[in-house]
């Protein structure tokens, strides 16, 4: 059986887009100022279809292999259609042995949380194409085991990145840890964006916010968000 056929993705989209022009119209943001990037980690070739097929033309991925199969296949089957490239965002892990292949394939990262693999990744982008869109993965929450710099270190990889020529600062990216209530989510995104503001008062000139999941798309809208991540919400539960 197909993902496709238990859930109806073009169905979510509808919903999930509707939902979306109602919370920037309710926190005052601007009618389509926040981009819907759909998660598609895990989740096979056909469901990806479907999502474009409902007009959905930028998908995040967090494992390369998995990844390339399906960016290859969309690539042909668009290029049948005549239909302008998809975009594809890598939000996952990077391991340095994994950074040509990451630089060759995606658009966009929003996991940059190392200097030396944003080297790797400026290096890599051939220059034929656009540098690489990116943004700096901030851990917000402060805890130990997870991706991303201190918000103190935020500043000063920001500025490595800024003169890396394969790469294009675009903002920061954070995943807080789930919040009991919507005050102390808002407040975690808050943070990530009290930090953005900071650099483009240091004359950055950054304008990605990518904060909000299928669980908190609220609370980062509310504070912000330019991109929210969202994928149970259109492609159902993840079984792996
Ligand atoms: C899986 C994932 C998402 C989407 O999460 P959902 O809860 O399914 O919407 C967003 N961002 C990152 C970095 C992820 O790994």
């Amino acid at each position: 059986m197909q993902s496709s056929d238990k859930h109806d993705i073009g169905q979510a989209l509808a919903t999930l887009r509707a939902r979306i022009g109602r919370l920037e119209e309710r926190y005052d943001r601007p009618a389509g100022s926040v981009d819907l990037l759909a998660v598609s980690k895990t989740m096979p070739v056909d469901a990806v279809q479907a999502a474009v097929k409902a007009g959905q033309r930028a998908f995040g991925e967090n494992h390369l292999q998995d990844a390339r199969s399906k960016i290859e296949a969309l690539a042909a089957a668009e290029k049948i259609a005549g239909e302008p490239p998809l975009s594809w965002h890598f939000i996952g892990d990077i391991q340095s042995n994994k950074t040509r292949e990451i630089a060759a394939s995606f658009d966009w990262v929003h996991s940059i949380g190392r200097e030396k693999i944003a080297r790797r990744l400026s290096e890599q982008r051939a220059s034929e194409l656009a540098p690489l869109c990116v943004c700096i993965e901030v851990n917000i929450s402060g805890e130990p085991t997870k991706a991303g710099v201190a918000p103190k270190e935020v500043e000063s990889l920001a500025e490595i990145v800024l003169s890396l020529p394969g790469l294009r600062l675009r903002g920061l990216m954070a995943i807080p840890q789930p919040a009991p209530d919507m005050a102390s989510a808002r407040l975690a995104f808050r943070q990530l964006r009290d930090l953005l503001d900071d650099l483009n008062a240091k004359g950055f000139d950054l304008d990605t916010l990518s904060m909000g999941m299928s669980g908190d798309l609220e609370a980062a809208i509310a504070e912000g968000a330019t991109i929210v991540r969202i994928g149970t919400a259109i492609f159902g539960r993840r079984h792996r």
